[in-house]
């Protein structure tokens, strides 16, 4: 990273990867093709470095996430991964979580945007443009729960009736939400700069603050007012300018349940959105689906003080397909869009998305969309990659 925040690339940088269980070994190398032809035409080229994770790395480690693999996550400040299979049963920490604490990834971003002629459940899924900062690392998913009838239950019940006077019945679970300031305002941050630089009209705060006062609620006024203190040049809350923002980027909030009616009846009035863990998970999938969905949705967990990333395919293992050369590899391929990006190589970013579009005007397809479109070509994982190699 270099003084002012930006992140200095070489022009052969090494990047670690995760191959991914299950899928993984057929979406990787499709999507690793599509890389290197895109970097190779910009003169620039990546060497990958295979790091172990889930399946593959248990079974030649007998470790599902090797202590080298968080290493070199965190020392090349940037990786990809596919999908991982979660083993049921208590001991294991998933990937996700691991990285997302050692390295401090607080922001989950999903941009959801429609290709066209991707097959969707909605009429205008053109209308759906938008950029979702969740935040990664507070709320009710931070893990403090205790279970129903357990000691630890009863003492939290006790001191919360003797301390604060407050009822809960004896045989209930208990979860704590946390949402600090901090934590808030860094997001927030996050979203406000990413919507300058991407040259976005506005920034929705998402939040249930009608009834979570203290906690959404917080995350909303501390939201305006980092808005006044730290972007007041180039972005303006709603009460401060009547809705009317002349050129600058109006910042709005909006009540979850509602949000989650109107990205479905009125999608162009998003545009980037920033909210908290819990809410950004359902928006993030809902989402997804209103423009065609699971197979393509990237993702990455970012965090933009230390230019630590990880980007991610947002599917599942598929175990079913796993090793048929079948499944869709746009959601790995876009989240390479997305890192490409973070390192600065828009026009590498830029080629893969405009040749991918092509492919898909073009009808040719993986199953998923196939099943769905009229007059398609359903092609396999590796050949719906060389027909976006060739479109390039
Ligand atoms: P899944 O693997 O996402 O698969 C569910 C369905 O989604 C598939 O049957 C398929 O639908 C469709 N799908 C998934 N990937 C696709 C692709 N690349 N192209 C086209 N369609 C695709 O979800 P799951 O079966 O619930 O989970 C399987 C394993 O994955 C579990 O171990 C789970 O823990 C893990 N998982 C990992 C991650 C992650 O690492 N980020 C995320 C979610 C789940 P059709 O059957 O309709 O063709």
């Amino acid at each position: 990273m270099t003084a002012n925040g930006k992140l200095q690339v070489p022009d052969e940088p090494i990047i670690p990867y995760i191959e991914g269980d299950g899928t993984g070994v057929d979406i990787w190398p499709a999507a690793q093709l599509v890389f290197d032809a895109a970097a190779k035409k910009h003169g620039k080229s990546v060497t990958w470095l295979e790091v172990l994770a889930g399946e593959k790395a248990f079974n030649e480690t007998g470790n599902w996430l090797p202590e080298e693999t968080v290493t070199s996550f965190r020392s090349h400040l940037i990786g990809i991964k596919g999908p991982l299979t979660t083993p049921i049963g208590g001991g294991f920490r998933s990937l996700n979580v691991a990285l997302r604490q050692i390295l401090d990834l607080y922001v989950c971003l999903r941009p959801v945007r429609w290709f066209k002629g991707v097959p969707s459940p909605v009429l205008h899924p053109e209308l759906v443009d938008m950029a979702i900062f969740r935040e990664n690392t507070e709320d009710i998913y931070s893990g403090m729960e205790v279970e129903s009838g357990t000691p630890a239950a009863k003492r939290l019940i006790e001191f919360l009736h003797d301390e604060f006077g407050w009822e809960i019945r004896e045989d209930a679970g208990i979860g704590v939400k946390p949402i600090s300031k901090f934590g808030s305002d860094r997001l927030i941050r996050a979203a406000l700069n990413y919507a300058v630089a991407k040259d976005r009209k506005s920034v929705t705060l998402v939040h249930k603050g009608n009834i979570m006062k203290y906690t959404e609620g917080a995350f909303m006024k501390w939201g305006y007012q980092l808005v006044r203190d730290e972007f007041s040049d180039v972005a303006v809350g709603w009460d401060d300018c009547g809705g009317k923002p002349g050129d600058k980027i109006l910042v709005k909030d909006a009540i979850t349940d509602i949000t989650l009616q109107q990205v479905l009846t009125r999608p162009a009035e998003f545009d980037v959105i920033a909210t908290m863990n819990l809410n950004g998970d359902y928006l993030s999938d809902a989402l997804a689906a209103q423009v065609g969905g699971i197979g393509i949705a990237p993702g990455g967990n970012i965090n933009y003080v230390t230019g630590h990333g990880v980007f991610e395919a947002t599917h599942g293992t598929a175990p079913k397909y796993a090793g048929q050369d079948k499944v869709n590899p746009g959601s790995v391929i876009l989240s390479g869009v997305m890192m490409f990006e973070h390192l600065g190589w828009q026009a590498v970013a830029d080629d893969i998305v405009t040749a991918l579009e092509a492919t898909i005007a073009d009808k040719i397809v993986t199953y998923d969309f196939a099943r769905l479109m009229q007059g398609a070509t359903e092609v396999k994982c590796s050949e719906f990659a060389s027909a976006i190699v060739d479109r390039m």
